[in-house]
């Protein structure tokens, strides 16, 4: 298994992209969108943006900040690992419609799946993690202030997708709580909520949310566990992405807290197996099905040899306590 893994990764080193391939990318969308933007290749991602250097530039520290924490916890040594042959694209656009030529040119140019722009263009922020992994966003009705935040949200989704990557649907529980997660772990606090069927709307019902504290956003997941009102791991893991409100978002990033600082490589151990337990045969669907209780079942056992009925007592105990740091 490692051998075939190292001999993956020295074959993903040799096709690596050159950096003149990057620019003739980015001229391609220049060319066709017509937008003035600003280029640049960090680290680990790059980027097309409509926003000018200085106000780009917070995103991209962002970004880098959060996938150093994701590299970190995973033990993912290089964004090869992550992306693929080349480093996550993030295109920003200045405006709704900056954002919309954006997504028709990667709609165009990689047609990742039937209806990618339909469900990307009525959003304000979009990842995509097949073919050339990528996300977008745009500054309004957000603000600029708003942006970094939404990057290193959006960098904890593809980083839940792309881990041990199969295009079949991922537990939402775990792509919104990683999101939130390592925006929280970025900043110490989050203005995103994808979730509650708000997805990247910011005059969403989830309103309230908007710009909280990570201190605060624990206290209200702490009032929950003594009030015994949070929801069920059993329950959570079946739920859609617009069933996903406040409550079960800040369960999910506050396990995932729990899980990593438990022991990071049982969650990782967690995390690959459930890939490989995931249901792959059709079509990718979003609906929850029994093999996807059973496939997430089998890697908590596998990972931490915990049941969710398990997790949930150890996690609620934990944060009663006060969350405090596991050494
Ligand atoms: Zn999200």
């Amino acid at each position: 298994m490692l051998k075939i893994r190292v001999i993956a990764i020295v074959a993903l080193t040799l096709v690596v992209t050159p950096a003149q391939d990057y620019k003739a990318e980015f001229e391609e969308i220049r060319a066709s969108t017509k937008l003035r933007l600003w280029f640049h290749e960090s680290e680990n991602f790059v980027w097309a943006s409509g926003l000018n250097a200085a106000q780009t530039r917070p995103c991209v520290r962002a970004a880098e900040k959060a996938f150093s924490i994701w590299k970190d916890i995973s033990g993912t040594e290089s964004w090869r690992e992550m992306w693929g042959r080349k480093k996550c694209l993030v295109l920003i656009g200045k405006s709704k419609g900056e954002y919309r030529k954006l997504i028709r040119w990667y709609g165009r140019k990689h047609d990742p799946y039937p209806g990618f722009q339909q469900a990307a263009i009525p959003n304000n922020y979009f990842p995509n993690q097949n073919k050339r992994v990528a996300f977008f966003m745009h500054s309004r009705p957000l603000d600029v202030k708003t942006l970094p935040y939404v990057a290193a949200h959006e960098v904890g989704h593809l980083c839940v997708w792309r881990f041990s990557w199969n295009q079949y649907f991922v537990p939402p529980w775990l792509e919104e709580g990683m999101g939130l997660y390592l925006e929280a772990k970025t900043f110490n606090r989050t203005r995103c909520f994808c979730f509650g069927g708000a997805y990247g709307d910011a005059s969403g019902s989830a309103e309230k949310l908007f710009d909280i504290a990570w201190g605060k956003w624990k206290e209200t997941v702490r009032k929950m566990v003594r009030k015994r009102s949070d929801k069920q791991m059993k329950t959570i893991l079946r739920l859609r992405h617009n069933q996903i409100g406040a409550a079960e978002a800040g369960k999910s990033w506050s396990v995932i807290d729990f899980m990593v600082q438990r022991d990071k490589k049982k969650f990782t151990r967690f995390m690959r197996q459930m890939k490989a337990y995931w249901p792959q045969k059709g079509a990718p669907r979003p609906d929850f099905r029994p093999e996807k209780q059973k496939a997430q079942e089998r890697a908590l056992k596998d990972g931490f040899d915990w049941t969710f009925d398990e997790l949930d007592t150890e996690w609620r105990a934990w944060a009663k306590k006060g969350m405090k740091k596991i050494e």
